[in-house]
């Protein structure tokens, strides 16, 4: 399929669950990628696989995007290895769990400095490089968190509806200048990825969820199964392509209905 035919996609955390089923299938659909992640070996290894399906489709560095020189490096980097920018996915996250009396104020930084603050960074020092391209597309991966508040997610939460909330501002910023920059969020439920076995984890070691962790997640949502991570591919490589072209400052909710009740 070539539905990205053409266009060049900036994917950060492209080495965790989420990021490296983007970054397959937008190589799948034609696009060429750069890949970053705060982990160089897992990136670099994701690279290798990508461009073994696709030769010269993926380049990769390592890229923390809570630093703003660190976003200028690696998005000239990009510049230079695709010819240009045409896509970015803000995909790098972390959960954090605690009520606002639980957070302390040095977990609240920095839930919101790696899922906020580096969006903001990131759609600032890029746009520039999207104005190039036109038309251009940024993804932003916020969660059914920001859209509904949980339990004991104070920060997490606040964050990713600031990521909503930007998504539009800058959606808006954009279309008000006149340029066809279109920024757009997706809100995924439970998926079972690195992340998710954080929630669970509490401080010990990442392992599968068991089946009971599953049935009480699962018995949440209307569809009565988890997302998954080719569900939020699906939907990035809509944003990203140009079938979404009149859509911008909107969002797509990827929650089996749970937020509909
Ligand atoms: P994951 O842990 O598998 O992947 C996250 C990736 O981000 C990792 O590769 C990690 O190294 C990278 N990362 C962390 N801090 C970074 C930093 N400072 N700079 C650069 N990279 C960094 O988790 P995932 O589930 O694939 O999460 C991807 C996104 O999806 C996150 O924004 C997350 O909040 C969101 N999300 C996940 C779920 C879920 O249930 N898994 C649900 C809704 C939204």
């Amino acid at each position: 399929a070539s539905r990205l035919k053409g266009k060049r996609a900036f994917i950060t955390g492209a080495a965790g669950g989420i990021g490296s089923a983007i970054a397959h299938a937008f190589v799948s659909e034609g696009a060429r990628v750069m890949l970053t992640d705060l982990d160089g070996t897992a990136v670099q290894a994701l690279a290798g696989r990508v461009n073994d399906d696709a030769p010269g489709a993926a380049a990769f560095c390592a890229h923390d995007v809570t630093s703003e020189s660190g976003w200028a490096e690696a998005l000239e980097t990009a510049n230079a290895a695709l010819g240009g920018i045409d896509v970015l996915v803000n995909n790098a996250g972390i959960w954090a769990v605690g009520s606002v009396e639980e957070t302390d104020p040095s977990e609240w930084r920095r839930c919101m400095g790696v899922n906020l603050d580096s969006v903001y960074l990131g759609m600032r020092l890029a746009i520039p490089y999207l104005r190039e391209s036109q038309p251009a597309s940024i993804v932003n991966v916020s969660s059914v968190s920001g859209l509904v508040a949980g339990h004991n997610v104070a920060a997490y939460n606040t964050a990713k509806a600031g990521m909503w909330m930007l998504t539009k501002s800058t959606a808006l910023h954009c279309a008000h200048r006149g340029d066809d920059i279109r920024a757009n969020s997706i809100h995924p439920t439970f998926i079972e990825t690195g992340l998710l076995q954080d929630v669970f984890a509490r401080g010990g070691e990442r392992q599968p969820l068991t089946d009971d962790q599953k049935g009480k997640l699962t018995r949440q949502i209307p569809l009565k199964r988890l997302c998954t991570v080719e569900d939020v591919a699906y939907a990035a490589i809509y944003l990203a392509s140009d079938e979404s072209r009149y859509m911008t400052a909107s969002e797509i909710k990827l929650d089996g209905g749970l937020s509909a009740m």
